[in-house]
């Protein structure tokens, strides 16, 4: 059954709000020094965070496993985690670390730009992304692979066409890539409107990844993300998972 069946299914009044999942938000795991957009992580730092997580009795999973237990009503211990972009540091860096701790995660993947760079960030250091290879490796550790479009354009400034090929075209090469369909679409920018949400709901998505979806906060195809920085420890964690709960109580 997809995540979407399940949320439909779920009893009317059932706990599963898939808005108020709280979701982590990840992009590169690497040195952070050189960093002007503010999402590179130390693995260390990762590696922190994740121990605070499970401290709390948390675990972190990818967004499918976390929306399917919120439908089955199992959802109260677990936080989504996500790498957007697919940076090929994910393999070596951010893996090991989640494997330490026994968690999962999604990692949104841009199937236009196989072993490419991130050329959308005209000021930050070149980073390559993940190969063919490598995405069905990450597959294979039981990582959940989305989409983060092809090749990371805003889809609120798309044609028709390019946001057809975007939502649905990329899902179709991801399927190619792993065997598999994938279940989540990540806004690239996170930038999404009504009609982004509708193409992606459209192409088959069971959900979507934004990060401050303003109006279309409850939808499942725009669920809220709290951006994890390098400067989050344990504390700051804390007051980030209040500041979700309170931005998402409706
Ligand atoms: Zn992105």
């Amino acid at each position: 059954m997809s995540a979407e069946t399940a949320l439909r299914t779920a009893a009317p009044g059932s706990r599963a709000r898939p808005h108020r999942a709280w979701i982590w938000m990840y992009h590169s795991a690497a040195d952070p020094s050189d960093d002007p957009y503010g999402i590179t992580v130390a693995p260390e730092r990762l590696d922190l965070q994740l121990r605070a997580l499970r401290r709390r009795g948390l675990a972190g999973v990818g967004v499918s496993t976390l929306l399917r237990a919120r439908a089955a009503g199992r959802g109260r211990g677990l936080v989504g985690l996500t790498f957007d972009d697919g940076y090929a540091d994910f393999v070596d860096s951010a893996l090991p670390v989640l494997r330490r701790h026994d968690c999962t995660a999604t990692v949104f993947v841009l199937p236009g730009r196989l072993g490419g760079v991130n050329a959308w960030d005209p000021e930050g250091p070149r980073k390559p992304l993940l190969t063919a290879d490598q995405i069905r490796a990450v597959a294979a550790a039981g990582m959940e692979v989305g989409s983060h479009g092809l090749v990371h354009r805003d889809l609120t400034a798309a044609g028709d066409d390019v946001l057809r090929e975007e939502t649905r075209g990329s899902r179709e090469l991801i399927r190619e890539l792993t065997g598999r369909a994938p279940d989540g679409f990540c806004y690239p920018y996170g930038y999404l409107d009504r009609r982004a949400a509708d193409a992606v709901r459209a192409a088959g998505y069971a959900y979507g990844c934004a990060i401050d979806p303003g109006p279309l906060l409850g939808d499942v195809h725009a669920l809220p993300r709290t951006h994890i920085s390098q400067a989050d420890r344990s504390a700051r964690l804390l007051a980030k998972r209040l500041r979700h709960e309170v931005r998402t109580r409706r």
